[in-house]
């Protein structure tokens, strides 16, 4: 057994728990942040990939849009080499209601989110694979944002500032007596050992497992409800600006250009576990379908992967329980001192990681006023470094990486752009990483092929690198492959049976993946 000490827990290593972490920190708490997992696998890592302009809620949520607005300009300057800004558009197509747009602009004008009809051919010249049958055009300032390099951002300042981060350290109890929190225990999953850390102060950031977190106090669960929805990674950029239909929010109308990719989602209904999310077979029909109505000929682009993520949105009482599309997106901060009467607890839900800087400020100024102290929030106005350099994300910057390297390192992905000397270099820093957890970083295996020539590359390289063995290497990687197949059987159809097909030869037939030695110990997962 291990004991620790902090002013305060932070449980939840998704956005929310980061931004928190980094905000504590930067108020001068000693922070503990704990994950039962890795960074940013949670609903940061299964998100659509859209840094709000706010226009998706100017007419459902008004509140909620004020904030993207606002929020969306303050990432773009503080973390910049997150964010690709690509620009938004609504476009109306037809059969949608030709009032909506005046709708939209009304609502964009009151709520403060910036946005101008353009004409349908300009539209079109900025986007020529569009419906050439859309009669409206809005621009907005949405944006593509990498969930990983934000967290992962947001936890190394909090890092220079002091704090701890304890990642594969799932929370099993959180110690409560005489009205408040005492200590929090966690299992350290790599290490099997038990470690207890006394604080003053737990914040709850444990997205749609947020209800269990509160559970393990003893106190009845907060309600949170998760809303389910799946996306679809297409081959490549089918636009280069995120395109949103001009309608009232709905399934399917969004197509994000992220990375090398186009991202068509999503879907939003109420699911009792957030550890089992179906991808239902018609959600994919559906999504492909609304595909086709922004881009006709969607169907024809190959689907790379699918997966589905689940909002942690607190129950609305305006709505049905089972009616998570129209639940509000505004965050919400639960105090347990006034809720149950136990001091240094307090949970937040909902909201969006667009959003995700302002719940981390309102929840550690809640924990102030609970404390009784004054210390200001600096988080929106200190840019936070990256080792790529303060510039903005442009989809080339590997290729540029790549160019001015091209003679003295090895290309490990060709689909992502990876080099040998990154994918050592981080395995180096972080030697008890998964291919997962270094996926989440480098996007390994995330390309077109979906890891069918980079897989064998990668574990192959760390035992010659005699960074893991060779029976722990064929653990990590048939791990790895396992994650990967969880998004690709839904969508095998076309193009991506062939693929798949291709894959599974590589790695039968010159592998024998599933014949490798075991690994002696478990692979944590
Ligand atoms: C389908 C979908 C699409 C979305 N698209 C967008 C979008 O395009 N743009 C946008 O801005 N927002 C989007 N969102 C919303 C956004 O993704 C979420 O609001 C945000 O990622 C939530 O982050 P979080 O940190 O609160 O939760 P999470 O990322 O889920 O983090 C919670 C963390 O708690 C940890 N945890 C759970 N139990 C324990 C325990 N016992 N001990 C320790 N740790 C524990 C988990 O491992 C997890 O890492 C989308 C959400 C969904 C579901």
């Amino acid at each position: 057994m291990r004991r620790m000490q902090a002013d305060v827990v932070v449980i939840g290593g998704g956005s929310t728990g980061a931004g928190v972490v980094r905000d504590a920190a930067m108020r001068g708490f000693s922070v503990v942040l704990v994950d039962r997992s890795d960074l940013a696998q949670g609903t940061t890592g299964r998100f659509h990939g859209l840094l709000h302009s706010g226009g998706r809620y100017v007419v459902s949520d008004p509140g909620s849009a004020t904030e993207c607005a606002s929020e969306n300009a303050i990432l773009s300057r503080i973390q910049a080499p997150a964010i690709e800004r690509t620009g938004g558009l609504f476009v109306a197509v037809p059969g949608d209601d030709p009032d909506y747009g005046d709708k939209f602009l009304a609502g964009a004008a009151a709520t403060g989110v910036p946005a101008s009809e353009i004409s349908v051919a300009e539209a079109l010249r900025r986007e020529p694979r569009l419906n050439p049958g859309i009669f409206r055009a809005i621009q907005v300032e949405d944006g593509s944002v990498d969930g990983w390099q934000l967290t992962w951002g947001a936890v190394n300042s909090a890092r220079a500032y002091g704090a701890q981060v304890l990642t594969y350290h799932p929370v099993t109890k959180i110690d409560v007596s005489d009205g408040a929190v005492r200590a929090v225990h966690c299992h350290d999953q790599r290490r099997d050992e038990e470690v207890i850390i006394d604080c003053s102060f737990v914040l709850n950031c444990a997205g749609p497992w947020a209800g269990q977190v509160t559970e393990m106090t003893g106190l009845p669960p907060v309600p949170v409800v998760p809303g389910r929805g799946i996306m679809i990674a297409m081959n490549h950029r089918l636009v280069n600006t995120v395109v949103n239909r001009l309608i009232y929010p709905a399934d399917g109308d969004i197509l994000v250009p992220v990375h090398t990719v186009s991202i068509i989602g999503t879907t939003d209904s109420m699911e009792a576990d957030p550890d089992h999310l179906p991808i239902p077979q018609q959600e994919v029909q559906q999504m492909l379908d609304a595909g086709e109505h922004l881009i006709p000929g969607f169907r024809q682009a190959r689907a790379v992967h699918a997966w589905a993520g689940s909002r942690p949105l607190i129950k609305d009482q305006r709505v049905a329980t089972s009616d998570t599309r129209h639940m509000s997106r505004g965050m919400a901060v639960v105090d347990h001192l006034e809720r149950d009467g136990v001091r240094g607890l307090l949970t937040i839900g909902g909201g969006k990681l667009t959003t995700y800087r302002l719940m981390a400020e309102h929840i550690t100024d809640a924990m102030c006023e609970q404390l009784g102290e004054k210390r200001e929030c600096r988080t929106a106005s200190e840019e936070i470094p990256y080792e790529t350099g303060a510039h903005h994300y442009v989809v080339t910057h590997r290729l540029a990486d790549r160019e001015a390297d091209r003679l003295d390192d090895q290309i490990i992905c060709e689909c992502e752009l990876l080099s040998r000397s990154m994918f050592t270099g981080l395995l180096e820093r972080e030697p008890r990483a998964t291919l997962d957890d270094l996926r989440r970083q480098l996007r390994l295996g995330m390309g077109p092929c979906q890891a069918g020539f980079c897989g064998t590359r990668a574990a192959g390289i760390a035992v010659t690198e005699k960074a893991v063995d060779a029976e722990r290497a064929s653990g990590l990687l048939r791990l790895f492959l396992k994650h990967r197949w969880i998004g690709l059987w839904p969508i095998l159809y076309g193009d991506q049976v062939r693929q798949t097909a291709l894959d599974h030869w590589i790695y039968s037939g010159t592998l024998d993946v599933e014949h490798l030695p075991a690994p002696v110990e478990e692979v944590v997962r």
